[in-house]
Formats: structure tokens, sequence, C-alpha cells
């Protein structure tokens, strides 16, 4: 890829900065473009388009919305290879993975634009005579979209999609590691007949960007998925002026491995949500509690399914199924929680290394066993190809071991009694628990997190009523 100046979109406009960050691969280090540092101005042009047009769109009918965010769909079906292509280099996902991303991308606009004739108000009973009472949603407003760059693509589609199509208008900050699919993405809607400035995109820096946008009182909404340290700081600026904020952030997804389970599907399901992404996946297994009965033999097989992980660099290899990790720093954490939890008493099974393809952030697929409870290991979001597992003697204490977290967004388990299936999902405390599976989530479901993963949540009907405000109107007759 020619390394290219990206512009920021602003009220239909593609608008160029006099800062830029400098995008690399993580594979290789090779530069791929340069995109906006942007200035305060940048940030206030974008909120006042959105705000100046939030009215007009919220006017259109929702049907007649839904058709721009099918137009976008089409878009990016249309130029599927193009897109992925673009994730794989700047994000280091293999092309497979990337493909799905874009194609789901699609999908779920699709989805959400099949929300049109399905919002609903409702009409509640009154206590007093010929009253009618109508409980209305409307719009919030102007939204602030924050990506991270774990699935950046999807994630604008995730925040776009449902706040469209409640009439709502947008400002996206993509993440300064990924930003380069979200220009991408902003040339198609370019192409569209989607009115000026509904659709916005200002890159640049959490600290710079993200900050003026969740600290600014013309917006309505904050919709964020990051890590909690930011959500903190997100909440913080956010405060003084009340806004609402939706917040999807970090996990330490327990995977439970009961000893009636089929172990080799749980092998499989746990090592593949281990490996994709390169472990960099905010509810994927992220630690495992495994049945005394059949621990040996669950850590044998992981093992041997960890280190037959075929990893390297994806944008010069298509069969692999891992990539780099993002960035030095995501490789320096990574390799520093395997130090730390040895020197704590973990077993290293396989990997543990930093792997030297000559250039990348890799890491070898690693599996830690013997763990325990009180270890950072098991404690703080690796997100990494690491897999650490802790031996339990029954349901009960593997469901008090994942609950004790500070966490709560994925959970999963592996067993074929019914009856302790339906005790974790009454007992696990986790906005989302998968039985005999793990990841993804389905875009008609709800994907919320308990405890510090998160305020509010995305996808299905719930995901998309969180875009609007209530309002009840008394008609006294
Ligand atoms: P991050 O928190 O470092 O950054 C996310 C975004 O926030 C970036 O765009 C960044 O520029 C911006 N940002 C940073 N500081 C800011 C500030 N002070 N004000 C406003 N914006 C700021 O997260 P990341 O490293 O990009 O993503 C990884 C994290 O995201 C992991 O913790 C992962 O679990 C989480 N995640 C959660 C979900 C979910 O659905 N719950 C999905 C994907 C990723």
């Amino acid at each position: 890829m020619t390394p290219t100046t990206y512009q920021n979109f602003i009220d239909n406009a593609f608008v160029p900065s006099e800062a830029l960050i400098e995008v690399y691969n993580p594979a290789d280090a090779q530069l791929l473009g340069r995109v906006p540092e942007s200035p305060a101005e940048h940030v206030e042009r974008a909120i006042a388009a959105a705000r100046t047009a939030q009215k007009g769109w919220a006017a259109k009918t929702a049907s007649e919305r839904a058709g721009y965010l099918r137009q976008i769909a089409n878009k990016v079906r249309a130029n599927a290879d193009r897109l992925a292509r673009i994730i794989t280099l700047e994000g280091g996902k293999v092309p497979s993975l990337a493909q799905v991303e874009v194609n789901f991308t699609a999908d779920y606009l699709d989805y959400m634009a099949e929300w049109a004739r399905r919002l609903e108000g409702e009409v509640l009973t009154s206590d007093r005579a010929n009253e009618h009472i109508f409980l209305m949603r409307k719009p919030l407003g102007v939204v602030a979209g924050i990506l991270p760059w774990n699935f950046p693509f999807f994630l604008i589609a995730r925040k776009m999609a449902p706040a469209l199509l409640t009439g709502n208008t947008i400002v996206i900050k993509p993440s300064e590691e990924t930003p380069i699919n979200c220009y991408a993405f902003a040339q198609l809607v370019a192409e569209t007949d989607l009115p000026a400035g509904v659709f916005n995109v200002v890159g640049g820096k959490g600290a710079s960007v993200g900050h003026g946008l969740s600290s600014h009182a013309s917006i309505d909404l904050v919709s964020f998925t990051g890590s909690v340290g930011t959500g903190a700081r997100i909440m913080a600026a956010a405060a003084p002026n009340i806004t609402k904020l939706n917040l999807e952030l970090g996990g330490k997804a327990p995977a439970i491995v009961l000893a009636d389970a089929d172990l080799d599907l749980a092998v499989k399901a746990i090592v593949a949500s281990r490996v994709i992404n390169t472990g960099q996946v905010c509810n994927c297994a992220e630690r495992v509690y495994v049945a005394r009965q059949v621990a040996d033999a669950f850590v044998d097989k992981v093992a041997q399914a960890m280190a037959a992980t075929r990893y390297g660099d994806p944008s010069r290899q298509a069969d692999l199924d891992m990539g780099p990790l993002i960035n030095q720093a995501g490789l320096d954490k990574v390799a520093q929680m395997v130090r730390t939890a040895v020197g704590q008493g973990a077993q290293l099974v396989t990997g543990g290394q930093v792997a030297d393809l000559g250039a990348g952030f890799h890491y070898q697929p690693t599996v830690l066993a013997g763990c325990a409870a009180g270890m950072e290991i098991m404690r703080k979001e690796i997100f990494g190809p690491v897999l650490p597992i802790q031996v339990v003697d029954d349901l009960d204490e593997a469901i008090a071991l994942a609950n004790d977290s500070e966490y709560g967004l994925t959970s999963s388990l592996y067993t074929r009694d019914l009856n302790a299936a339906l005790k974790a999902c009454r007992e696990i405390d986790f906005g989302e628990t998968y039985i005999n599976r793990e990841n993804f989530e389905a875009m008609q479901g709800f994907h919320a997190g308990a405890r510090k993963s998160g305020i509010g949540g995305a996808d299905g009907k719930h995901g998309l009523y969180e875009y609007t405000r209530t309002q009840v109107v008394y008609i006294q007759g």
C-alpha cells in the first residue's frame, strides 16, 4: 500500500489537517499512511455540522434513514476485498478474519436498517378518566463514537447504525492505531446520498480529540469501546455536562470446563477463542477453570492445539491462525505478564517467548498451567495469545472464582449436564454466557458487561434503544 495522507470527513467534505499521525503495519513496521491529529477546530466543526444536520435527519422517516444505511452496506460489500486488506495491514488481522469483519459490518448495517418499521413507543393506561398517556422514543441528538483498534471497522457500524437509524447524527473518532479503515469507510459514505453532517470522522489521539469529544457540552451521548481506564477518564470528562454514556469496556472471560464436558469440543473452542485476533478480543476466553478429574488431559490437548497455531505476517501469508500483537506496548505487556505468572509459580507448558520473526510484535501461543486465584494473569486482561489454567474441585468453586473479578463481560461453560448449565446461567454474574461454545455474539443479542466491563450495551433491540430517550405525553381528553 502506497502511504497516503488521509483527511477528516466533516459535513460531507474532506478536510486536511496539518498535524498528522503516522500509521504502521504491526507485522513489519512499514509505514502505511498518515491521518489527522485533528486540531480542536475540526472537532468543533464536526460537532457543529452534526448538530445542524440532526434536525432534518430526525425529521426523515425511519424507513428513509434505513435506506441510507442499506446504500452504505452495499458500498461496503462492493469494496470488501480492499477494506479487508486495509484491516489486515493496519491491525495485523489474518485475512479470513478481516473478511468476516467486513461482511459482518455490511450485514450489521442491514440488520439495523430492518428496525425502521419496528421502532415502537408505548400507550399506557391512565389513572384519570379520558386521558391518554403516550411514551415516545426520540433521538438523543449528536453522538460521539470513540473506537478501539481490535475490531475497528465493525465498531464504526456498531455505533453508527443504531445512532443513525434512530435519528441521531454522529462524529466518529477512530483509534490512532487503526484509523485508515475508517477513512476508507468515510470515502464510501461520501459516494452515497447521505445528507451532509450526518456522519463525520475526526482522527487523532485519545487525550486530545477523544477528550475534546467526550468533554463537549454539545455531545448528547458518548458511545465508547475500549479499556476500563479510558472509560473512567471519559466518565470524568463527561460528568460536568451530565452527558449520557454507553461504555463497552474490557473483559477477563472465564471458561469453565466440567468433568463431563466434551473435552475435544472445549479444547477446540477455547483455543480458537484465545488465538483469534491474537487474543486481542474483549469477550474471548482469558482464564480457564478446569475440573480436577480432566485437568491433565485438558492441559495436554490445549498445549498441543496452541503449539500447532500458525502465526506470522498476515499481510504476506494468508493461511495463518494469528498475526502480530498491535504494538510494542501490547507485546511488552503480554511478555511481562507471562514472566510474572511464572515467577509466581505458574507452569509454562508451551510458548512463553517473544517470537523472533525478524520484524513485528509477535508472541508465541502460550499455555500456563497451575495458575492460582491471586495471580495477576488470572485477574488482569492479557490481550494476547496466552491461556492461564487453574484447577477447581467443582462448579461452585468455578463460579465463585469467575465472579471474583472486576470484569463481567463474557463467560463460558462446557458441560453435558443441563442442570449444571442452568445453575451457571443463574449464578454466574456476567453480561454474556456461552454454553458449549465461545464467541462471537449475535447482532440480535445484547452485548453488555457487568461491573467494570461497562455501562449499557450494544446490538439488538436493547442496543438500539440505547440511542434514544423517552418522552411521556399526557393528553387529557
Ligand atoms: P483504549 O482505551 O486504549 O482506546 C480506545 C479509544 O479511546 C481510542 O480511540 C483512544 O484514542 C481513545 N482514548 C484514549 N484516551 C482517551 C481519553 N482520555 N478520552 C477519550 N478517548 C480516549 O482501548 P484500545 O487499546 O483501543 O482497545 C482495547 C480495549 O478495548 C480492551 O480493554 C478491550 O477489552 C476493549 N474492548 C471492549 C469491547 C467491548 O465490546 N466491551 C470491544 C472491543 C474492545
